[in-house]
C-alpha cells in the first residue's frame, strides 16, 4: 500500500481555504480497499472550488494513477474506467470514433470518480439530466464491504453516492454510456440581451431552445442593464451543417506563470472587458461553427487560470433558484451583487431540468447562476447576505463550489439531507468518510 506522507497545504481550484491534509496516490485498484478501511477521503482532479476533495481528519487519496481504461465498445458507445480517468482522456480515445460525453461540466480536467461524486451538470441539463443520468455502474469502496450499485442494483447507495461528494466512500470504477458525434463541430449562435427579463424570455422559448444553452452575464450592469447578457445556444454538427471530421480537443498550451496581483481585477477592468466581451459576441448572430474547446471549455485554454484572482484566491457562488422566484431572486442578488462593486467577470447562467433522484445533487427545475469572486474583505460577508436571499427564494447552493456556506442553512436547502444521513450513517457506520466540508457544513 502507498503510504501516506506528511501534511502538504491543500486547498481546491479557488485556492480558499487552505487545509493541512495527508496525501496518499495508491498505484493499484486493489489498494483501494486498504483506503477504504480507514479515515479517507478521495479527490480526483481538485476541480471542486473549495474544501469538498480534502479529508477532513483522515487521509487524502489521490486517483491520480487509477486512471485506467477497462473497456470500451465503440458499436454502443459504453465506457468502463478508473474513477482516475479524466474526462479529456475520455474524449482524446472516444471521439476519433464518433462519440462524446453525454453530459460535460465547463472543464475537462475533472475525473470519473469527481464527476460522479458531484453529479455535475451541463449545458443540457434541462434535455437530459446531470451526468448520473448516464452511469449505468460504479463500484464503491467502503469499510462495510465494496459494492456494484446503479440505479437499479444498491440504488439507494447509488443515489447517496451520485451527488454524496465523496462522503460514502471511494469510487473505484464507473460505467457510462457515451452519445453519438457525427464530427466535431458545434452549430452554435448567440444572441444578446439587454437586460435580465429578455435573458429569462429567450432561455424559456422553445423557439430559441437548443440542444445545448447558456447565457453570459455581465454582473457589474446596474439599473436598466441589470443582467445584461450573451445568449448561447448549440447543438452537435449534423454531417451536413460540420463534416465528418472527427478530432479530440488539443491540450491547453498556455499558462498563467504568476499569481496576477490583486489589484489588475478591479471594477474598471472588469467592467471594460465585460462591455467589450458583450459587445464582440453579442454580435456573433449569425449560426457560426464552434469546436468543442471554445464552446464547452472556454477556461481549459490556459491550464493554472486560478491564479489570475491572485494570491489570496477566490470563490465560485453558485446557486439554483426555482422557476417561480428565478426572476426576482435574480433581480435581488444581481442588484446586490452591482451595489457592492465586487467584479466577477465570469458569471454564467443556465437552465436547469428536471430534480435527478441524487439524495443531495445540486440541480432543481429553475435557473443557476454562478460567479467567481476575488476574495477581498467583504466579499465572505457579501456572500451570507446571498446565502439568506438564496434560501429565502427557495434556492440553494451548490456543494462542489463552495467553500464557505454555514451548516446552519444546508437542511432548508437540502431536504434530502437527513436521508442521506440515514444512508451514510449505514454504510459507514464509524464515519471515516468526512470531508472538511462535510465537516464544516455538519453533514457527518
Ligand atoms: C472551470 C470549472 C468549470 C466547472 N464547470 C462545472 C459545470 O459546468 N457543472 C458542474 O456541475 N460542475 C462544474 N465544475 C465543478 C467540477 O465539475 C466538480 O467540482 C467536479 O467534482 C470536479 O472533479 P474532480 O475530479 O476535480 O474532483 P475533486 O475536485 O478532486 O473532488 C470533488 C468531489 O468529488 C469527490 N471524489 C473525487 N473522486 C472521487 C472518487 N474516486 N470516489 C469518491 N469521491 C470522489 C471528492 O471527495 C470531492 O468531494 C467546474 C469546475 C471548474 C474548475
Amino acid at each position: 500500500m502507498s503510504q501516506a506522507t506528511v501534511k502538504t497545504p491543500l486547498s481546491g481550484w479557488g485556492r480558499y481555504p487552505v487545509v493541512d491534509a495527508v496525501l496518499a496516490r495508491p498505484e493499484r485498484y486493489l489498494e483501494l480497499q486498504q483506503w477504504a478501511a480507514q479515515a479517507s477521503l478521495a479527490r480526483g482532479m481538485g476541480r471542486a472550488y473549495g474544501d469538498a476533495a480534502i479529508s477532513a481528519s483522515g487521509t487524502t487519496v489521490l486517483t491520480s494513477r487509477l486512471n485506467r481504461f477497462l473497456a470500451f465498445d465503440a458499436d454502443t458507445g459504453v465506457l468502463r474506467a478508473e474513477a482516475g480517468v479524466t474526462l479529456d482522456e475520455i474524449l482524446q480515445v472516444v471521439m476519433p470514433q464518433g462519440w462524446f460525453l453525454p453530459v460535460t461540466p465547463g472543464t475537462r480536467y475533472v475525473t470519473l470518480g469527481g464527476a460522479v461524486a458531484a453529479d455535475v451538470h451541463g449545458k443540457n441539463h434541462h434535455h437530459v439530466g446531470s451526468f448520473s443520468a448516464f452511469v449505468t455502474g460504479i463500484e464503491l469502496f467502503t469499510s462495510t464491504g465494496q459494492f456494484h450499485c446503479s440505479a437499479i442494483e444498491n440504488a439507494d447507495i447509488f443515489h447517496a453516492t451520485v451527488g454524496g461528494m465523496g462522503m460514502t466512500g471511494l469510487i473505484g470504477e464507473v460505467t457510462l454510456q457515451l452519445r453519438r458525434i457525427h464530427n466535431d463541430r458545434l452549430q452554435v449562435q448567440h444572441v444578446p440581451a439587454p437586460d435580465l427579463a429578455t435573458v429569462l424570455e429567450l432561455m424559456a422559448d422553445p423557439a430559441r431552445d437548443d440542444e445545448y444553452t447558456v447565457a453570459w452575464i455581465d454582473c457589474l450592469a446596474s439599473g436598466a442593464a441589470l443582467g445584461r447578457s450573451v445568449f448561447m445556444r448549440g447543438h452537435h454538427a449534423s454531417r451536413e451543417e460540420g463534416g465528418e471530421t472527427l478530432s479530440a480537443p488539443l491540450p491547453a498550451r498556455r499558462r498563467l506563470p504568476v499569481d496576477l496581483p490583486a489589484f489588475v481585477l478591479n471594477r474598471a477592468s472588469v467592467s471594460a472587458f465585460n462591455g467589450l466581451y458583450y459587445r464582440r459576441e453579442g454580435a456573433r448572430q449569425q449560426p457560426f461553427l464552434s469546436g468543442v474547446a471554445p464552446f464547452f471549455y472556454p477556461l481549459d485554454g490556459i491550464r493554472d487560470w486560478n491564479r489570475l484572482y491572485g494570491k489570496p484566491g477566490f470563490v465560485q457562488y453558485q446557486f439554483v433558484l426555482p422557476h417561480e422566484t428565478a426572476r426576482d431572486g435574480l433581480t435581488a442578488v444581481l442588484g446586490r451583487l452591482a451595489q457592492s462593486g465586487n467584479a466577477s467577470f465570469l458569471a454564467v447562467l443556465k437552465r436547469l431540468g428536471e430534480q435527478g433522484p441524487g439524495l443531495l445533487s445540486f440541480p432543481m427545475p429553475g435557473y443557476t447562476l454562478a460567479l467567481d469572486l476575488p476574495l477581498r474583505s467583504g466579499t465572505l460577508t457579501l456572500l451570507d447576505t446571498l446565502d439568506v436571499l438564496v434560501s429565502d427564494f427557495g434556492g440553494r447552493v451548490y456543494l462542489a463550489k463552495d467553500a464557505r456556506l454555514a451548516a446552519a442553512a444546508l437542511p432548508a436547502m437540502y431536504p434530502n439531507l437527513s436521508a442521506w444521513q440515514a444512508l451514510r450513517s449505514r454504510l459507514d457506520p464509524d464515519g471515516l468518510f468526512v470531508s472538511a466540508l462535510g465537516r464544516r457544513l455538519e453533514m457527518c
